[in-house]
């Protein structure tokens, strides 16, 4: 049977039907990535502040105001 390197302990992992967590030698192993993963896609990047160049922001320049 094919042994690989767990990706994750680096202990050899069986490589083959037998085992379900492969790569990975184990389920913990295996749960620790992906926990792993979903911590590191949970982080948000920083927001970027939007940008205040909201056109029409002072009507009362842009209209005419000598309509009265
Ligand atoms: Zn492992």
């Amino acid at each position: 049977m094919k042994k690989v390197p767990c990706p994750r302990c680096g202990a050899p992992a069986l490589f083959g039907p037998k085992n379900e967590w492969r790569p990975f030698c184990s389920e913990r192993c295996k749960m620790i990535d992906l926990g792993l993963w979903a911590s590191e896609s949970y982080r948000v990047p920083d927001k970027e502040p939007a940008p205040d160049d909201s056109p029409g922001s002072d009507p009362d320049t842009s209209s005419s105001s000598s309509s009265r």
